[in-house]
């Protein structure tokens, strides 16, 4: 394999060492990096504390300095170096209390959620793994880093960690991992939404979501997230999903929860929360059957996408509507939008030598109904005429 991390990365751990400091590359990007996949983020940690990372670069900036976490600029490049810590005394279940900076790497390590995610790579390419880490990769294991329900009672995030990476990485849960997922799903209620919801975009798009699907029910952990449904038939049906809000919109099929109430519980940013919102009302205009032009010029291609999953999920003996199909018959709309008009209000007002007014937008409403619908074509002149022979037959 070629050497891991950046030129520049190697670089801030070479200036470390040379300082005297420990360093090294940590966590996700490594365990990406044994599987052979593309390394997200790259995150190095050091036994020098914040304030030794400042002293031996001239560029840095605080950005989590209470967490340890140094931003390190090497050649305008911004490298994020966090100091070997440990977190202690948890009292409600999520956020430690405190952190405290600690010499030894082990000891970092071992605050780390996974064995598969507690590993760590040495600039000369040494692996450090004390947790057995390498050999659940190799059985595709996901397994806590000491007791599980210890470290489920820390942090109940973890819970949700756990499933998300069994869609990412298509691994199984350890049984005894499994189990105290279990015993503590009811504590998942004290985590905040907005952290589930980060690890839920990346559990939709996941490789295996319904594996996750599965392990959400097994676990009971569906019983205690938002608005999640205890039968996962249909959403897994859906599953896989290429990107999040299509798994977000397969929320919808429980048929017990509305858009608005998904987006709300799961704190979904406006944008998220108008497109559940149009599948659930395109799913509607589905159920009644085939899409029509209207329904191609009304909603996006990648809520009508959406919505056809969740239909044939529900249908799965009935023909559907392809993808290639979808594409296709947007594409052939004569216009897209209102935009793609070849004329505009004031158009209207200067042919009729008339003020705006709601007319106008009544009129405007007509004209792109009539080059939609393929009565007029979309052309300056043409629209003229079409309009001035409805106008007077309407005056
Ligand atoms: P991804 O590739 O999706 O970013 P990741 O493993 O890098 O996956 P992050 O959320 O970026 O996940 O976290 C980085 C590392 O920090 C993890 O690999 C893990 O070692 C540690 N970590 C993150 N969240 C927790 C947590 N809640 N409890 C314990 N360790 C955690
Ligand atoms: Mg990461």
């Amino acid at each position: 394999m070629n050497a891991f991390g950046t030129v520049k990365s190697r670089k801030v751990i070479q200036q470390l060492e040379d300082a005297g400091h420990e360093a090294v590359f940590v966590g996700g990007s490594i365990r990406d990096y044994l599987l052979g996949k593309n390394a997200s983020d790259i995150d190095i940690a050091t036994s020098a504390s914040p304030d030794e990372v400042k002293s031996v670069f001239p560029h840095t900036i605080d950005v989590g300095i209470a967490h340890g976490t140094v931003l390190v600029m090497m050649d305008h490049e911004p490298i994020e170096v966090t100091t070997y810590r440990t977190e202690s005394t948890y009292t409600d279940h999520r956020r430690p209390d405190e952190v405290r900076f600690v010499k030894s790497l082990k000891e970092d390590l071992q605050r780390r959620d996974f064995t598969i995610n507690a590993l760590a790579l040495t600039l000369e390419g040494e692996l450090v793994d004390p947790f057995g880490g390498r050999e659940d990769l190799e059985k595709r294991m996901i397994r806590s880093v000491g007791n599980a329900s210890d470290r489920f009672e820390e942090d109940a995030l973890r819970m949700v960690r756990a499933v998300r990476f069994s869609s990412v990485l298509g691994f199984e849960i350890e049984e005894s991992t499994l189990k105290a997922i279990n015993g503590n799903a009811e504590s998942i209620r004290h985590v905040s939404v907005e952290r589930i919801k980060v690890e839920m975009d990346k559990l939709w798009m996941g490789t295996e979501p319904q594996k996750a699907l599965s392990y959400i029910v097994e676990s009971n952990l569906s019983k205690h997230l938002p608005k999640f449904p205890e039968d996962v038939q249909l959403l897994s049906a859906c599953a896989p999903f290429t990107s999040a809000l299509q798994g977000w919109s397969a929320l919808l099929l429980s048929g017990h929860f509305t858009a608005i109430e998904i987006a709300n519980a799961y704190k979904l940013s406006n944008r998220e929360k108008d497109f559940l919102s149009a599948v659930q009302k395109a799913f509607k205009n589905r159920q009644a059957g085939r899409f029509t032009t209207e329904h191609y010029y009304r909603f996006d291609l990648e809520v009508l996408i959406a919505t056809e999953k969740l239909w044939q999920a529900i249908h799965p003996s009935l023909l559907g509507i392809t993808e290639e199909e979808i594409y296709e018959k947007h594409k052939e709309l004569p216009i897209k939008s209102r935009d793609d008009l070849k004329v505009d209000g004031r158009d209207l007002m200067a042919w009729t030598g008339q003020r705006g007014g709601r007319w106008l937008g009544e009129w405007m409403d007509k004209i792109e109904e009539a080059v939609l619908y393929r009565k007029c074509p979309n052309d300056m002149e043409k629209i003229k005429e079409w309009f001035h022979n409805e106008y007077e037959r309407q005056e």
